[in-house]
């Protein structure tokens, strides 16, 4: 092979899911020429098949408080760069105990040592916010920042990002092989026969992507980290008309969670298979029918017969600290560097997520290694797009996704983000902070008010 023709500044990314266009947006920003290639559509893996839940950290804090930092900057910057992506009107997540003997502590000092804002709701206030939920008197209620989103507004606010700022997106582009020379990786080939050299390859294809590296996910790591790599498989349960209008998760009893996603009700429990390979999405009914049956524990008046169903199942790799590898646990964000693997090889990185939610995360933490690798020496310029509230960064994908006359609003008590009809501008609040005796104007509370109203135009 010559030199020459397997010469080129780029960086191919291979995966089009919000791993690889997350990255695919940090490195163009950066001013690195970029390539991405998608095996079929964009944000055709585990980014569209999830259920929609953006961690705020709370979820993880009780068994690993790094990741529920990470969770957390993860969060703020989602709501930052892309407040269009939640689900209107869904309000804030609700944690309730179901059990008598459930110790809440265990998960308020953990929110509290990872700083995560939360609030005790009162048993009376309840039974308002979830009309068909049993709750059991005992039941202890916490009020946390977690929402509803819609990850196909983030992905395609993504994509919008990722070219603005250069980068070349190609989908129906499936990699077939790497493109070797000794141990080093000199680019990718296409299934239809089509070299593309690249400087630097990186691997965010999930599940599947892993079948480039033979035997990769399934082994135990090498020197560099001390993660084991698992492809699991998760279900959840889609009702539809939705159970009510608000998320939540019950702690105790296998992680129930309800994401609201109008006019649906998607419910799973925090149940992660290990699987053989990302290709098994078939659904288990047996798994299907352990959500069914906290459906009805929490949902008595539920009749199956009443409700149009829909289950399904992803898979998706998680990286687990081998010294707590219960699985679904403790997703970390995970950029693995092929050079300090065995077998070792150049020009290599392979990426993974953990959960949607750590997206902004991961895509930081992959810009870091490559810096590092590429020894870039040029400072950064820009910063990337979900670092910035200014209101030129939003676009196109926000007028598509916004409901038709409606305003986006940010609680200044909570963060959260409402979407009110555009004619009712008056003092609102989010829905928990409505409830309140309101202390402050419209004005006071709406500091960013203006900036979104000027989006609107
Ligand atoms: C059932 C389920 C529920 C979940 N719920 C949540 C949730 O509520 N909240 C949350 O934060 N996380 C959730 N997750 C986890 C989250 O969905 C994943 O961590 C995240 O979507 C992974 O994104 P990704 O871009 O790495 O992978 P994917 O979205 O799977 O994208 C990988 C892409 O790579 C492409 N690809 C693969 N091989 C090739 C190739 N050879 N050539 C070209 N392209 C290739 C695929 O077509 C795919 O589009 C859930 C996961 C599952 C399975």
């Amino acid at each position: 092979m010559s030199a020459q023709s397997t010469t080129s500044n780029r960086i191919v990314i291979v995966g089009g899911g919000i791993s690889g266009l997350s990255i695919a947006t940090q490195l163009a920003e950066a001013g690195l020429p970029v390539t991405l290639l998608e095996a079929s559509r964009l944000g055709f893996g585990a980014t569209t098949r999830n259920q929609g839940w953006l961690h705020s950290g709370a979820w993880f804090a009780p068994t690993q408080i790094e990741l529920a930092r990470k969770c957390s900057e993860s969060f703020q910057k989602t709501m930052t760069f892309c407040p269009e992506c939640v689900e209107p009107n869904s309000g804030t997540m609700v944690y309730l105990t179901a059990d008598v003997g459930t110790d809440p502590s265990r998960w308020t000092k953990a929110w509290e040592a990872a700083e995560i804002s939360y609030q005790k709701l009162a048993y009376e206030g309840l039974a308002k916010q979830f009309p068909n939920l049993s709750i059991p008197r005992t039941a202890h209620a916490y009020q946390l920042p977690d929402r509803a989103i819609r990850t196909d507004v983030l992905l395609h606010r993504l994509v919008v990002a990722s070219q603005q700022a250069g980068a070349e997106i190609r989908t129906d582009t499936p990699v077939a092989r790497l493109i070797q020379h000794d141990d080093r990786i000199l680019g990718v080939e296409t299934i239809r026969g089509e070299q593309i050299f690249a400087r630097l390859v990186i691997l965010a294809g999930n599940a599947k992507g892993g079948a480039l590296v033979p035997g990769f996910h399934t082994h135990t790591a090498g020197r560099q980290t001390d993660v084991e790599f698992v492809v699991l498989k998760a279900h959840l349960l889609a009702l539809r008309p939705e159970l009510c209008q608000r998320p939540f998760c019950i702690v105790d009893a296998d992680g129930f969670s309800h994401i609201p996603h109008r006019p649906n009700s998607i419910l799973g429990l925090n149940r992660w298979l290990p699987v053989g390979n990302g290709d098994d999405t078939q659904v288990v009914p047996a798994e299907v029918e352990r959500i069914w049956e906290q459906v009805e524990r929490f949902f008595p008046s539920v009749r199956r017969e009443e409700h149009q169903a829909l289950s399904w199942a992803g898979s998706t790799v998680q990286a687990m600290s081998i010294d707590d590898v219960e699985p679904g646990r403790t997703p970390l964000p995970t950029v693995v560097d092929h050079s300090q693997e065995a077998p070792a090889l150049q020009n290599l990185l392979s990426v993974f997520s953990g959960r949607a939610s750590l997206w902004a995360h991961l895509a930081m933490q992959t810009f870091q290694t490559v810096s590092e690798k590429l020894e870039l020496t040029t400072p950064q310029t820009n910063m990337p797009p979900w670092c910035s509230s200014r209101k030129e960064d939003y676009g196109e994908p926000y007028m598509a996704a916004k409901p038709q006359n409606s305003i986006l609003y940010h609680c200044q008590k909570c963060g959260n983000v409402v979407c009110r009809e555009s004619d009712s501008i008056q003092p609102v609040c989010c829905d928990t902070h409505m409830e309140e005796a309101c202390e402050c104007s419209a004005e006071t509370q709406y500091s960013d008010l203006e900036t979104l109203t000027a989006i609107d135009n």
